[in-house]
């Protein structure tokens, strides 16, 4: 896309012919000292609050005060089905079907849940591999899931690596990993677009990878629900899970998603911790009976939800269902797009991008290593107004978000960033 221009016309001009531009007037903007907007670019670690979150909660609190337990079946939005209503909007989001989904618990939490029935190790294949640059509680939850199944996780947990001097990882080399360890290897469990450089995986690729040598895979998609096109059905993976609090602007520790393939819906001999949410929902009142197993990633739950946070997820994807992840995209790859042109224009010398510079390849987000830059770039950037986010040892990540992020905003951060670097 060579067609972006400098100059503070261009980025006036995108955002009057952007359809989406409206929207960005349907979320709080955090605001200076002054009352003037911050350029937010974290919406890549806690999305912003959409306007009318406010009423869907209160909703929910005006029930439980009229209603009581009562609200259960008598609420507006009856609490008892109520993940029902979140179910198809979400599966849209991740590309799955509305069996493949639940929203329930929190991100590690889901992670856990879905090991617990989809790591099975035996002596000789028990190896979990993740990205080198793996999330920390990705990380932490794989090597305790060794450790409770009795394995040491130094030699348990199997890295895949960028080479030397490079950022991205390779498929060339996860082939070669596979092809010398995969019959020790029980799950792949990778980040769908990682956290820190903002790689987006081919996930069908990586599945198929990993079938053909007998291991299961799944995705966490923390950056990548509500941020890119997952296609989670389509890519085969066994399982998934993300958070809600990222793109999806649910609100702080909101609950999670979880994806489970439909071809393990009706499955009964999967391992799995079960609960009263996990039970068939017509006779789970029955409370004395067997335990029958329900369908699909239902099955999963196992305790009646939070229903606030539940509030704040239904706002939430009633904005995205109303945009559609497409039009969502097609406006972020325009936006990012600009925001890489304005970068360049720095100076490549001076600036690298580790991002992959495919668009096929990344969300919204790029992660920039700025020459000779320590902490207190990023100290300036915050004093500047700029919302960022500074991961050691050098890089500076910026998600401009397509609901709310604006081509201004881009085009006033780097006119920041250009000053603080002449300064
Ligand atoms: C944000 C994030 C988490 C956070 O986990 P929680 O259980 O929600 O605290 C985990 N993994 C990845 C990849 C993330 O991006």
């Amino acid at each position: 896309m060579s067609d972006y221009k400098l100059g503070p016309e261009y980025a006036l001009q995108q955002d009057q012919n952007d359809i989406l531009k409206s929207y960005r007037n349907q979320f709080h903007i955090p605001k200076d000292k002054k009352g003037n907007d911050l350029i937010y670019m974290t919406g890549n670690s806690l999305g912003l609050q959409p306007k009318q979150t406010k009423s869907y909660v209160n909703q929910e609190l005006d029930d439980w005060a009229k209603l009581g337990v009562e609200g259960h079946f008598g609420a507006k939005n009856p609490w008892l089905p109520y993940h029902e209503f979140l179910t198809e909007n979400m599966a849209k989001i991740v590309g799955a079907k509305p069996i493949e989904v639940i929203i329930m618990n929190t991100l590690t939490a889901n992670l856990h849940f879905m090991m617990a029935s989809f790591y099975q190790p035996t002596a000789s294949r028990y190896k979990i591999l993740i990205e080198s640059d793996a999330f920390p509680s990705d990380k932490y939850a794989v090597e305790s899931q060794l450790r409770h199944h009795g394995f040491n996780h130094e030699d348990g947990v199997v890295l895949w690596k960028p080479r030397q001097g490079e950022e991205l990882l390779n498929y060339e080399d996860l082939e070669d990993i596979l092809d010398e360890q995969g019959k020790e290897i029980a799950l792949i469990m990778i980040g769908g677009v990682n956290y820190y450089t903002g790689q987006f995986f081919d996930l069908k690729r990586i599945t198929d990878l990993g079938h053909k040598h007998g291991c299961i895979v799944g995705f966490d998609c923390a950056h990548g629900a509500g941020n890119v096109q997952l296609n989670l059905h389509d890519s085969g993976a066994d399982f998934a899970a993300w958070c809600t609090y990222k793109y999806l602007n649910s609100g702080p520790g909101s609950l999670a998603g979880c994806f489970v393939h439909e071809r393990h819906a009706y499955r009964k001999d999967l391992n799995r911790f079960a609960g009263w949410w996990s039970h068939n929902k017509e006779t789970r009142f029955n409370m004395r009976g067997e335990f029958d197993q329900l369908p699909g990633a239902e099955g999963w739950q196992l305790s009646n939800p939070p229903i606030l946070s539940m509030a704040a997820i239904k706002s939430s994807l009633d904005i995205f269902t109303e945009v559609g992840i497409v039009a969502l995209t097609e406006k972020s790859r325009k936006l990012t797009g600009y925001f890489e042109f304005l970068l360049k224009s720095l100076g490549e010398d001076i600036i690298r991008i580790i991002t992959p510079s495919n668009p096929e390849e990344r969300g919204c987000q790029l992660s920039i290593q700025v020459k000779n830059a320590d902490k207190l770039l990023h100290q300036k950037l915050t004093e500047a107004g700029v919302i960022s986010d500074w991961r050691e040892p050098d890089v500076i990540r910026c998600a401009p978000v397509p609901l709310y992020n604006s081509f201004e905003d881009v085009y006033r951060l780097v006119e920041k960033l250009r000053a603080i670097l002449n300064d």
